[in-house]
């Protein structure tokens, strides 16, 4: 594309490659990048991963602490619950503390369980509560498609109409604005039992004010919960202080613990005693101290906890910590701040090229988005995507034309985010 802007070739001061090379040097988190192993391709070549949003990256440390579950398991057997070096009958423990940081929460508010639609299906269980006149449900209209399914079938499974119960907050070209949100609650507020918003939107990027909603919501009468599957691991979330009631997210995007591995969720604090709340139980979410007696009545654990049904699978979560543990190193706080410099600096080049095909529909202000870019391709269709990969960058692209692409600051460098914009300008 770019025929027009051909003559931009990023050499300038600050559209070079010397100054991103020099902006590495001088990022206190660039080592970071030698800890997770960078796909190539067939030459051998490092690619330019940019899809930490969709798939995280490997740390080189997850095959270690898999392998010490794994020998622990031919070593011990079933002693294993209680000998293994990180014994697997308290392991979902060994995870809390640094989650919780992740997500800005209390302990008692996190717990790493089942996978991420099934935990907003048990999220549901417990906050949708509907009556005769309070029974609808409010999500973004461009949910993530399994959110959508999932509160689709929790009104039919209460039998409701799931096209009369959805109520669809609306975006404007694509971004959403909350006086529209305001607008709707003013109109049918007493009406929604429940509302579920995606934190940081799958497609644009957009980051929401989830204390806002929040309390948008709870005026109103009704529950709030979020999905922050793109949220986690990539912004600040702050859920306890947001007074959410549920968040649910998932761990193999920004939080790099495998494919397909287990998911979080977080109940507000103030649920966190009040066994009346209706749920969905197992064994797990037992009495610790009563569990193995087998034959008690049933005793609901206090916090998040209390929503488990299983015991877990050790060799996922033994992933999810080995990634939880870098991100204890880290924080947060150095993550995010090196985050709004790389894709500050990505959006500065993007805007460089001068090209009119190109437009970012992600929000400007640094505040209203994460890591992830959306960049909005016209006049083309997937054939320049593919291009793009053929050169060596791994994005996404989302029908009908955008290309979404995620710099994460924990793996990807300034250098990485200069060969995308260079590589796009020559397509
Ligand atoms: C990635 C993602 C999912 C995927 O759900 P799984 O149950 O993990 O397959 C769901 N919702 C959102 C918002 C997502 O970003």
């Amino acid at each position: 594309m770019c025929e027009t802007k051909n003559s931009h070739t990023l050499s300038d001061y600050q559209t070079g490659l010397e100054f991103a090379k020099q902006q590495d040097q001088k990022d206190i988190l660039a080592p970071y990048r030698h800890r997770f192993h960078i796909p190539r391709d067939q030459s051998g070549n490092e690619l330019v991963y940019l899809c930490g949003n969709s798939l995280g990256l490997q740390p080189k440390s997850t095959k270690e602490y898999i392998n010490q579950e794994l020998e622990d398991w031919a070593n011990l057997g079933v002693e294993g619950h209680h000998e293994a070096m990180h014994p697997w009958l308290p392991y979902h423990e060994f995870l809390t503390e640094n989650m919780a940081k992740v997500v800005g929460a209390k302990p008692i508010e996190v717990v790493v369980m089942n996978t991420l639609t099934a935990n907003l299906h048990f999220m549901m269980v417990s906050f949708y509560k509907p009556t005769t006149t309070r029974y609808k449900i409010l999500i973004e209209a461009d949910a993530f498609p399994s959110d959508k399914y999932a509160v689709e079938s929790q009104l039919r499974h209460h039998g409701f109409d799931d096209k009369n119960g959805l109520i669809l907050w609306k975006p404007r070209e694509e971004l959403y604005h909350y006086e529209d949100l305001e607008a709707i609650m003013a109109q049918q507020g007493d009406a929604i039992a429940l509302i579920l918003i995606g934190n940081t939107n799958y497609y644009t990027g957009q980051f929401f004010d989830m204390k806002r909603i929040t309390q948008l919501g709870h005026s109103y009468g009704c529950k709030v919960g979020f999905d922050c599957a793109h949220g986690a691991g990539n912004v600040q979330l702050n859920l306890h202080d947001s007074g959410t009631d549920f968040a649910v997210w998932c761990t193999y995007k920004y939080l790099n613990s495998g494919p397909g591995n287990l998911a979080g969720a977080f109940v507000h604090e103030r649920h966190a005693f009040d066994k009346n709340i209706n749920r969905f139980t197992g064994w797990w979410s037992h009495n610790k101290q009563t569990r193995f007696n087998m034959r008690q009545e049933f005793d609901v654990l206090p916090g998040a906890e209390g929503w488990q049904l299983s015991n877990p699978p050790i060799l996922a979560m033994a992933a999810i910590r080995a990634s939880l543990d870098i991100y204890a190193e880290v924080g947060m706080e150095s993550l995010t701040a090196k985050s709004k410099k790389l894709t500050g600096y990505f959006e500065f080049l993007l805007k460089q090229l001068g090209d009119d095909a190109i437009r970012i529909i992600t929000p400007e202000n640094p505040d209203e988005r994460g890591c992830q870019l959306s960049i909005q391709v016209k006049n083309t269709d997937k054939t320049l995507f593919d291009k793009l990969t053929a050169s060596g960058v791994i994005a996404d692209w989302r029908e009908p034309d955008v290309i979404r692409c995620a710099p994460v600051p924990l793996y990807n460098s300034f250098e990485d985010v200069y060969k995308m914009v260079e590589k796009l300008a020559h397509l």
